[in-house]
């Protein structure tokens, strides 16, 4: 015999809809409009279940057949809600770092926007429209690095990871590469430069110490083998005080008088000389290419401010080797990447990069504009906000990010926001969650929202999401 616990319980089993029943409730419709049926029944199925382990493990008694059925609708709703947040959206980016790799690094310019817009149908790609034949794939957007560079020749890849690959495998297959002790760094977790190295079939010399290195080091340790003299901008990480590394220049002489090639990994790459604002450190592309290196690889959603992509520029003769690599197939962009690099460029061309480009905007953004925009959203904020928040403003620093200039913080206004309420996390994540979510950094126990990443175009919708996220 079964006990009343038993039977009560036997009783709730038969309660819980069936997946038919799940699929015709309004939410369930809705996911399955948005999302597809088959992945409807899957979270029906999964809803259901949940609810069956819990009602045997004993987790729910007394549930009735009405409840049920709520808090199954209620799951759905969950799930429908999560699917709609993972999608890759439109976010504020209000945490001041400009280069914001979680955030997917470069914010791209109008022009980016609108070429990306105008490639996604047919496009002549690999197409010449003088002759009706086949034409060279990237071809424009290679020349405009070239040119702005002032490199001979260009080949864009995937990224500067897959471009210091292509690099290493096709000048130093089964050769040394001669590289600075100070230089064998990790770049953002998963790119470590000896890594790389052995993975594209180049050995690793090291020479120097980690703080100073001559070029005499770079020339003892040549040998019959040696393929190349690597230089890698350190990126995100800065050795201070009692330190030396030759230039460029010095590295090139002593590399060609022996019948040898530079190549610098630049990372960020710098296309105009951003010493005014803090970045005097990072390698100016042209420098380098004026400086004799042969070839030079950095990012396209760094200090470029487009989408992610590498760039390798050059010599002629090292560029035609790196460029009939069979492995430049797998790593060769799409047509949406050309486009916006060809917009992005287009800006350093005309001269008009600070007005255009996003993360030169937001770089040299100036300290009196910047507490303008601070000073105003502030007070709209203090209009709106309930007794027990206090909105204040605070000089402040922002961050460059995505590996770029380390110690460079760009000095500015920033909002301190605290609640009698809520904490500084709940607020931060209240932000997270609104629509669009906004991600704000905490400092001091209090939420900070520094404008300086944040378009001019988002600070009235700014001033609606803090409060409502303030409850
Ligand atoms: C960032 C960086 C890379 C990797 O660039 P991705 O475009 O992210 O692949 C490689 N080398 C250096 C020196 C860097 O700073």
């Amino acid at each position: 015999m079964k006990s009343a616990q038993e039977s009560e319980r036997g009783s709730v089993l038969k309660a819980i809809p069936s997946v038919d029943q799940v699929l015709g409730t309004e939410t369930a419709a809705a996911f399955a409009e948005e999302f597809g049926r088959a992945a409807a029944v899957r979270v029906a199925r999964d809803v259901i279940g949940e609810f069956r382990d819990e009602l045997e493990a004993g987790a729910l008694e007394d549930v009735d057949r009405e409840t049920l059925a709520f808090n199954i609708e209620e799951r759905f709703k969950e799930a429908l809600e999560g699917e709609r947040r993972s999608a890759l959206r439109r976010v504020i980016n209000a945490t001041g770092v400009i280069i914001h790799t979680n955030l997917g690094r470069a914010p791209l310019s109008a022009g980016a926007m609108k070429a990306i817009e105008q490639a996604s149908g047919y496009c002549p790609l690999e197409y010449d429209l003088e002759t009706g034949r086949r034409g060279r794939r990237g071809s424009r957007a290679e020349a405009l690095i070239a040119e702005i560079t002032g490199a001979e020749e260009a080949v864009i890849v995937n990224n500067c990871a897959a471009a210091a690959v292509l690099v290493l495998s096709s000048l130093c297959e089964g050769k040394e590469a001669v590289i600075s002790r100070g230089e064998l760094v990790e770049i953002g977790g998963d790119f470590r430069v000896p890594d790389v190295m052995e993975r594209a079939g180049a050995s690793l010399v090291e020479v120097g110490t980690t703080n100073r290195t001559r070029t005499s080091d770079y020339e003892n340790a040549i040998t019959e083998n040696t393929g190349l003299f690597l230089k890698v901008h350190p990126s995100n990480y800065r050795i201070v005080g009692f330190t030396s590394v030759p230039t460029v220049g010095e590295l090139a002489e002593a590399a060609h008088s022996k019948g040898l090639l530079l190549y610098e990994d630049a990372g960020s790459g710098a296309l105009v000389d951003l010493t005014q604002f803090g970045l005097g450190d990072e390698p100016l592309i042209a420098e380098s290419i004026a400086a004799g290196a042969d070839v030079v690889t950095f990012s396209g959603d760094k200090l470029v401010g487009s989408v992610q992509a590498g760039f390798i520029v050059g010599k002629a003769g090292p560029l035609s080797r790196i460029r009939t690599n069979p492995l430049y197939r797998a790593m060769r962009p799409s047509k949406i990447i050309y486009a916006a690099l060809e917009a992005t460029l287009a800006s350093f061309r005309t001269g008009s990069m600070f007005e255009e480009v996003p993360v030169l905007r937001m770089l040299s953004q100036s300290r009196e504009s910047l507490e303008l925009r601070t000073r105003e959203l502030a007070a709209a904020l203090n209009d709106r906000v309930d007794e027990g928040v206090s909105v204040e403003v605070k000089d402040g620093a922002s961050v460059v990010g995505g590996g770029s200039a380390p110690g460079t913080h760009p000095p500015g206004s920033l909002i301190f926001i605290r609640s009698a309420k809520a904490g500084a996390n709940e607020i931060e994540a209240a932000l997270r969650g609104s629509d669009p979510p906004v991600i704000a950094r905490i400092e001091n126990d209090a939420v900070v929202i520094d404008l300086r990443t944040v378009e001019e175009s988002d600070l009235a919708e700014l001033a609606v999401l803090i409060p409502e996220a303030l409850g």
